[in-house]
């Protein structure tokens, strides 16, 4: 399944520059979606993956295909303010500022193997921030799955320790 040949570059989005990988033509046909998520879960099938955490909000749609095709928990690491219960918070930089995820303290167990997902990867701050989150509530993190990399931008450099799995890699814009 060519899941690239389903991925629309939109130029100058959100702001002049940027070219936005749009994942909406990949989860609108049947065959891409199921298979991105399928593809995914098969990898981490044997792993004795216990949670999967999804980050704000494209690795919701994703994560939460593969806990259910896993047949795991899902967990949310949400944008500041969402969560209503106890959280525990993490910075990231931002092109310009920062931003910040949270997690609810009591979403994740000591020792729990956990796979987080995300849509696509790209300087790697968000994955970071999530990666801290988890370690920091005593998960133990399996891998940090994306359906895309853009690799140009050096993400996994950010990531380095963690095992980084991606569907799709961009070796340039
Ligand atoms: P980063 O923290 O730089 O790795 O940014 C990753 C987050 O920003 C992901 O959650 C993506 O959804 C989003 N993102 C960053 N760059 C792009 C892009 N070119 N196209 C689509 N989404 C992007």
């Amino acid at each position: 399944m060519d899941l690239r040949s389903l991925i629309r570059d939109v130029p100058d989005f959100p702001k002049p520059g940027i070219v936005f990988k749009d994942i909406t033509t990949l989860t609108k046909d049947p065959d891409g979606f199921r298979a991105a998520v399928d593809e995914i879960a098969a990898r981490y099938a044997d792993a004795n993956v216990d949670l999967i955490v999804g980050i704000e909000s494209r690795g919701f749609v994703f994560g939460a295909a593969v806990a259910y095709k896993m047949g795991l928990g899902f967990v949310p690491a949400r944008k500041p303010g969402k969560l209503p219960g106890p959280t525990v918070s993490a910075e990231y930089e931002l092109e310009y500022g920062t931003d910040a995820l949270e997690i609810h303290q009591d979403a994740i167990g000591e020792g729990q193997r956990v796979l987080i997902v995300d849509d696509l990867l790209a300087t790697g701050g968000t994955a970071a921030a999530t990666a801290k989150l988890v370690s920091g509530l005593g998960g133990e993190i399996i891998a940090i799955a994306f359906l895309i990399d853009l690799a140009f931008l050096g993400g996994r450099d950010k990531l380095a320790g963690y095992e980084v799995f991606s569907l799709i890699e961009y070796d340039s814009e």
